[in-house]
């Protein structure tokens, strides 16, 4: 059977069991060697290392099935993991950019890889980036230099929401040979496909939703098998952050329920902002699936879905009043990160309140009485009251 002509569902739940004695689910290949027959057998595979088990620093069975499921669900030719997202993030900015070059992202990117960009690669490479707001195509054109060899999107940015017009900006890129990145682990591959729309490279944290049970880190990149082929040669094999099978077996595992959790979490999401939308407590709620969203149009026309990562600003400037309505939560776990069964909430003040001036903070587009939500797969019911229970404090 073919699985390839079957649907994304079907494809994300099913693995070839005739290779392992009929086995549902494939084994963990946990093993740092392989061995040869003999002196001819190695050679070959010394010939052709990214289609050969040598050593796990390089292709691991496990890895390679994961990896091959997570190409075919984004049409990607092919896909490498790595141990986490900053990992597959740092090792593909580094494919595109030499000494010197030029780099165009975004005001309200990834904090991490803004860090990356800004305090790595400027003081040890003088790789130069500019930062814009990205809603608009003439953000990116007014930008572009002579060196400009690289830009890197995220859509929806996981600190705003906002989107930029991923069709016009590949192309334009591609008009000027300039390489494009894009972060799209808030859509995830089954909602948003940017390789289809001209992206080079699509990037995954598969701790979110790709992982979703808030027991792996991990991270992917996909794209081109020339462009894939020669970041496993240099980026992956020789800065060595190799992911573990263990942690490859349990992202597969996540991968056969991705469609139906990723359908819920979208539901959930929807009531949630709604809800909090209509509450008087509330100024405004950022979620690219409102249609009161800015730019809902170009979100309807680049992606097929949403997820649940939101952020909505309480009508208070009241910073104890803040710390009242989080504190007050109960079924919403509060700590970083999100993309997991459970809802997580989160203040960007409780970091920035120490890093940040008032003025600062509005660059960023936020304010201090922010609050982001992870929409996770409990009963909207219980989520709701305890939303409502928290509002009712302040
Ligand atoms: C979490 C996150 C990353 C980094 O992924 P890790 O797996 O934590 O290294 C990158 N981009 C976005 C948008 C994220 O939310």
């Amino acid at each position: 059977m073919e699985l390839k002509n079957k649907k994304i569902e079907t494809q994300l739940s099913h693995d070839n069991c005739k290779k392992y004695e009929g086995a549902v689910v494939p084994p963990i290949f946990q093993n740092s060697l392989f061995s040869f027959e003999d002196w001819e057998a190695v050679d070959r595979a010394f010939e052709n290392p990214d289609k050969s088990f040598i050593y796990s620093r390089g292709k691991n069975p496990t890895v390679s099935i994961v990896e091959e499921k997570l190409a075919m669900l984004a049409g990607a030719e092919k896909a490498q993991l790595f141990p986490s997202g900053m990992a597959a993030i740092s090792a593909a900015i580094m494919y595109c950019v030499n000494s010197g070059d030029h780099v165009i992202s975004l005001k309200n990117l990834y904090g991490p890889s803004s860090n990356f960009l800004t305090n790595y690669l400027k003081p040890k490479f003088n790789v130069d980036t500019t930062f814009v707001q990205g809603n608009s195509i003439e953000d990116f054109e007014k930008a572009i230099k002579p060196n400009t060899s690289m830009i890197y999107l995220e859509s929806p940015s996981t600190a705003v929401f906002s989107l930029q017009d991923i069709e016009a900006v590949s192309k334009l890129a591609k008009s000027k040979g300039i390489k494009t990145i894009i972060d799209n682990t808030w859509a995830t591959p089954l909602y948003q496909k940017p390789l289809a729309m001209g992206i080079d490279i699509e990037i995954h944290s598969c701790s979110k939703y790709l992982g979703g049970h808030s027991d792996i880190v991990g991270g992917v990149l996909m794209g081109k098998a020339e462009i894939i082929d020669s970041i496993f040669k240099r980026e992956y094999a020789w800065l060595g952050a190799k992911i573990a099978p263990i942690e490859a077996w349990l992202l597969l595992r996540s991968l056969r329920t991705l469609a139906v959790r990723m359908e819920r979490h979208q539901y959930n999401a929807l009531t949630v902002a709604e809800f909090l939308e209509n509450h008087p407590k509330i100024k405004f709620v950022r979620f690219p699936g409102l249609k009161s969203f800015p730019q809902y149009d170009l979100g309807k026309k680049q992606m097929t879905g949403y997820s649940s990562l939101m952020s909505f600003q309480l009508n208070t400037d009241d910073i104890k009043k803040v710390k009242i309505f989080f504190n007050s939560l109960q079924l919403f776990h509060k700590g970083v990160s999100w993309g997991g069964f459970e809802s997580m909430v989160y203040a960007p003040a409780i970091a920035y309140i120490k890093e940040l001036n008032e003025k600062q903070f509005e660059n960023m587009g936020i304010s201090m009485s922010d609050i982001r939500i992870s929409v996770g797969l409990e009963n909207t019911d219980d989520l709701i009251d305890d939303l409502e229970f928290a509002l009712n404090k302040i």
